[in-house]
């Protein structure tokens, strides 16, 4: 299975940004298929069972938000990237309140848009085991990083020789992070694997909890270097 190309679905009405696109994620390996709008798209859907959906928002027939809504009514977990014209703040609120991944605004860098496609599968097809992973302590045991070193088996962690008292939550949250070291997760991800998202938390929580474990782990909290922040995406854990 791992050798089958996987498919994703390009949901553009603008025919030289889906053909450019369609070439360049054909040179990488990718099986591509393009929808014109948003009812096509739903359509594609159902019928070809993309890996991956890269949806613009602005589209005829029925725009990318509904598309979303209908898609996440059936599917939660089928990854799925906005590419769309300059996005508001409200905008990008909504899209990942709907359960978005990522998103980029338009124009955008080609490299970066291929590097975060390929994170997103990557991901996706770990998210199975990542779930029994999160669930199961015995998957990570322990880990150091700096000063600080992490047990896991006994949900202990120190910086030094400083005890840290972490919660149910904080301990689910960083093994989610030490389990994914290097790939960045979403905060709309954070909230679903974290705490099953349903909708009322706010996507300001999971900041909460970085502040935290930049307090707890961080020589620099304000300059981190193993929870840092990527703009328009989430968080990513290095060591
Ligand atoms: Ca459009």
């Amino acid at each position: 299975m791992c050798n089958s190309k996987k498919k994703i679905l390009l949901v553009e009405d603008e025919f030289h940004i889906a053909e450019g696109l369609r070439f360049n994620l054909d040179l990488k390996g990718y099986e591509v298929n393009i929808a014109k709008d948003g009812l096509v798209g739903l359509e594609m859907w159902r019928k070809w069972k993309p890996d991956l959906i890269v949806l613009d928002l602005m589209l005829p027939a029925m725009d990318g938000f509904d598309l979303l809504e209908h898609i996440r009514k059936e599917d939660e977990r089928l990854p799925i990237i906005i590419l769309s014209a300059k996005l508001e703040a409200k905008d990008k609120v909504r899209c990942f309140s709907k359960g978005v991944d990522d998103y980029m605004s338009k124009p955008f860098d080609l490299n970066e848009f291929l590097l975060r496609i390929e994170r997103l599968l990557k991901r996706s097809s770990w998210g199975d085991g990542q779930k029994e992973i999160v669930g199961e302590s015995e998957a990570i045991e322990k880990i150091v990083f700096g000063s600080n070193r992490v047990d896991f088996t006994k949900n202990e962690a120190f910086n030094g020789s400083e005890a840290i008292n972490l919660t149910t939550q904080e301990i689910k949250l960083l093994k989610l992070f030490i389990t994914n070291e290097g790939v960045p997760l979403s905060r709309q991800y954070l909230l679903e694997t974290g705490w099953g998202y349903q909708g009322e938390i706010s996507t300001r929580t999971v900041d909460n909890f970085i502040v935290r474990f930049r307090k707890y782990f961080e020589k620099d909290p304000k300059n981190p270097i193993y929870f840092r922040s990527l703009r328009a995406v989430g968080y990513v854990f290095n060591r």
